[in-house]
């Protein structure tokens, strides 16, 4: 008999990293989905990370995410509102070497308050806690910030793989706890759901019906 896990589709959950450029969120989205970490000269190199699905289990439901990274965008002071739409959570990253990207954070939030819906589930994420030498922002500081404003927080690294895999999580718990997105998002026919997707996906080029097969038939289109 086919477990509840395989019988059922799986949730489709859609995350976007933001926060100011150079914070970690492609390192963070890399090393979260493909176990990676690219040094300072590699990630130059690359000319940004757009998107990734992961698959994970939480209390015996399957999950995909979909991980939505700027690409750089934020270098330009615009993101544009088609990024934001159909999002369930968002991971908000600061550097805690860079005070600046701390204090960021509430422009940050302002554009989420213009952008999503106040249910959309948010986890601050204070990154590069492996460069404890050169911290300008202590971890009491961004919890507490992080509580005035109702999110989620986590210290992480994404260059020595702490607390990565528990941002991404906790975000996922909370969004599954939250029914008023499910409400939202799973109300609609599901050919609706991934045509809206697509046409708010940035760039456009990307297909979560095909992907969706694609992952029913035990490939990835990623
Ligand atoms: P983004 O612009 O926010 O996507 O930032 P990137 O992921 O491109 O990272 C910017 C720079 O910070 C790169 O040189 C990364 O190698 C570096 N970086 C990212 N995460 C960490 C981390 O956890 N620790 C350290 N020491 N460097 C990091």
């Amino acid at each position: 008999m086919a477990s509840e896990s395989s019988s059922t589709p799986p949730l489709n959950i859609k995350l976007l990293l933001i926060g100011n450029s150079s914070v970690g969120k492609s390192s963070l989205l890399l090393r979260f989905a493909d176990e990676t970490f690219l040094t300072e000269d590699e990630s130059s190199a690359t000319i940004g990370v757009d998107f990734r699905v992961s698959k994970m289990e939480v209390g015996g439901r399957r999950v995909k995410l979909s991980i939505w990274d700027t690409a750089g965008q934020e270098r330009f002071r615009t993101i544009t509102s088609s990024y934001y739409r159909g999002a369930q959570g968002i991971i908000l990253v600061y550097d805690v070497s860079n005070r600046e990207s701390f204090e960021a954070l509430p422009k940050w939030f302002t554009e989420l308050e213009t952008y999503v819906s106040p249910n959309v589930v948010k986890v601050l994420v204070g990154n590069k806690v492996d460069k404890e030498f050169s911290r300008a922002v202590s971890e009491d500081e961004g919890r507490k910030f992080a509580e005035r404003m109702d999110t989620l927080f986590v210290e992480a690294s994404a260059k020595s793989n702490i607390g990565v895999q528990d941002a991404f999580k906790e975000v996922v718990n909370k969004i599954i706890d939250t029914p008023a997105l499910w409400q939202t998002t799973t109300a609609q026919p599901r050919q609706n759901s991934a045509a809206a997707v697509n046409r708010t996906m940035p760039g456009g080029a990307v297909n979560l019906a095909e992907d969706q097969q694609a992952a029913q038939d035990g490939g990835c289109s990623c």
